[in-house]
């Protein structure tokens, strides 16, 4: 099914889809346990539209590239054009909240990085952001201070909270907008917690943003 933005309550949300930017290294419990050097400056990659996948539809692994990961994050709806934006005005451009698989070869990345070339195979194939639909932004009170956090087969993997970000979720959206500009209908993920692991085909998900929780499967 070709994969629409909307809105947890039914309510139509009319935005295009467009690319989603994300950062490589924003928690550092995550960093830790990847044994990944402290970035001076925030790591950013992006996805493109085809990466997008609706949690509702079965995830679909790409066969024979190795192990896939799961990434759990913070998923930010743009609805306003940003560019040069400080953070207040990133706040205020915010269309809705979601949750998101940043889907990851990583035996792929980690040869890639091993040869110092582009991550882009590893993390943009069709598919590799799976997301749910969106909390309009005063459904979520804090986001800053929220939950996320992912379930395979019944087992907590991934246990965060946006509030041990090192860059903040306005000021990512800020800095993102000196580098590209987000247009309404791109999608911010602002980094994923610790406990990434592989996946494998029939497992069953639950990913959790503050209290709602959305269930997932892989084919
Ligand atoms: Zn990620």
């Amino acid at each position: 099914m070709v994969y629409q933005h909307r809105y947890l309550d039914g309510s139509p949300l009319t935005l295009p889809v467009g690319k989603v930017v994300c950062i490589g290294r924003n928690y550092l419990d995550h960093i830790r346990e990847l044994n990944n050097v402290l970035p001076e400056t925030p790591i950013l990659f992006m996805k493109p539209a085809t990466a997008l996948v609706s949690l509702d539809e079965p995830i679909r692994l790409p066969a024979g590239r190795g192990e896939c990961h799961h990434e759990v994050e913070l998923a930010v709806l743009v609805g306003r054009e940003l560019r040069n934006a400080d953070a207040e005005t990133a706040r205020a451009a915010v269309a809705g909240y979601g949750i998101a698989l940043d889907l990851t070869l990583r035996d792929l990345q980690n040869q890639l990085k091993k040869n110092g070339h582009p991550w882009e195979t590893a993390k943009a194939f069709d598919g590799a952001c799976p997301l749910s639909p969106f909390l309009k932004p005063d459904a979520l009170p804090d986001p800053q201070a929220t939950d996320v956090a992912l379930q395979v087969n019944g087992e907590w993997r991934q246990q965060g909270n946006t509030r041990l970000m090192m860059m903040g979720v306005f000021a990512l959206m800020a800095y993102i907008s000196t580098h590209f500009t987000l247009q309404p209908g791109d999608v911010v993920l602002t980094g994923t917690p610790a406990g990434v692991g592989p996946l494998q085909s029939g497992a069953a998900l639950l990913l959790r943003l503050a209290d709602h929780d959305f269930n997932a499967r892989l084919a």
